[in-house]
């Protein structure tokens, strides 16, 4: 199985193999960065040239990429899963992040998560744990400065504001992404987290019939599942300052740097705290539906 993890004992996120399912957890949770492939693409095509069983997952792109390095050629034993994917950001802007996070928090760093479900699956927090527990650090989008970054625009690759990969037919067998608004399609899940997983072939189709009934699974027509996903069709514009950003992410103290586009104002402090509030009453998905209702454009709700 390959697809994105740490380098063991780093955080640089690279492509990699694994054969064992203890294993498999290096996969686990979306890092919202470039992950390096290496020579995963050669490796894999030995194991398939072997006759061994692949699973390959990656971003849409990685995934084609893949498909392209194979020159086309169908192999019965291989399992491609994509996602969907909003952008990823430049390994630079993670570095750099890490590095003015170890200047402010100190200690060591044991694991940095991009969507903890620390607070929840719904208002999720780039987490980093600390070997000492006390120095553990979470906070949602509002006030955390990577993701401020990734969702402002600014931090993503240029290709992908321009991402020719962005379609509802992909080729993988499986493509994987959120399900926030879960209620519109079943209230038989828990507010934990679901995924949608939209079927692209045969292959696919006989993997979800054949775990189907492991998992908890609601069957939703395509048109349905795919009919509120932006993310799915439409690059995201690239912000007319990223220019400046990456001037001063390669000229600053990464400290400075990030303090410098993301200050700690009281805008920012107030909206942390009307968030964390509205988690703990327990209406957090409710207000912030509200706030849409209110604020966007009817066109952008669907
Ligand atoms: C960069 C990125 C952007 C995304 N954008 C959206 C979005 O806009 N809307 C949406 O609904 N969902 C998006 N997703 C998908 C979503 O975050 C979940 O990955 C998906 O719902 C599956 O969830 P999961 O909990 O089952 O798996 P997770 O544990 O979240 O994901 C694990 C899988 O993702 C792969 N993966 C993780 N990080 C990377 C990476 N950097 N590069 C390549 N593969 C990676 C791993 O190899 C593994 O197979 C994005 C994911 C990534 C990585």
């Amino acid at each position: 199985m390959y697809g994105a993890g740490y380098r063991k004992g780093t955080f640089i996120v690279e492509h990699q193999g694994v054969e064992t399912e203890k294993d498999l957890s290096v996969f686990r949770n979306s890092k919202y960065v470039q992950s390096n492939i290496g020579n995963t693409f050669k490796e894999a095509l030995g194991h398939l040239k072997a006759g061994r069983w692949v699973c390959f997952s990656g971003t849409p792109c990685q995934i084609e990429g893949f498909r392209s390095f194979l020159r086309g050629r169908e192999y019965e034993k291989l399992v491609c899963v994509d996602l969907v994917c909003r952008g990823i950001p430049s390994p630079r802007i993670l570095t750099r992040y890490i590095e003015a996070q170890q200047t402010l928090i100190g200690g060591e760093f044991t694991n940095v998560l991009f969507r903890d479900k620390h607070y929840g699956y719904h208002y999720s927090s780039f987490s980093i744990y600390n070997k000492e527990r006390g120095k553990d650090y979470h906070k949602g989008v509002d006030s955390n400065a990577y993701l401020r970054a990734f969702f402002n625009n600014l931090s993503d690759r240029p290709s992908c504001y321009d991402c020719r990969f962005k379609k509802r037919y992909r080729k993988s067998d499986l493509t994987l992404w959120d399900c926030f608004p879960i209620e519109k399609f079943t209230k038989q899940m828990d507010g934990k987290g679901t995924t949608r997983v939209l079927v692209q072939s045969q292959k696919g189709k006989m993997i979800m019939d054949a775990i189907g009934n492991e998992l908890r699974t609601v069957r939703v027509e395509t048109d349905k599942l795919v009919s509120d996903v932006r993310e799915m069709f439409h690059s995201v514009p690239m912000n007319p300052q990223r220019e400046q950003f990456f001037k001063d992410c390669n000229a600053m103290s990464p400290v400075d740097f990030f303090r410098k586009w993301f200050p700690i104002t009281w805008k920012v402090r107030l909206n942390a705290f009307i968030r964390l509030t509205c988690h703990r009453l327990g209406i957090y998905t409710f207000a912030k539906r509200m706030f849409m209702l209110v604020y966007t454009r009817k066109d952008d709700r669907k």
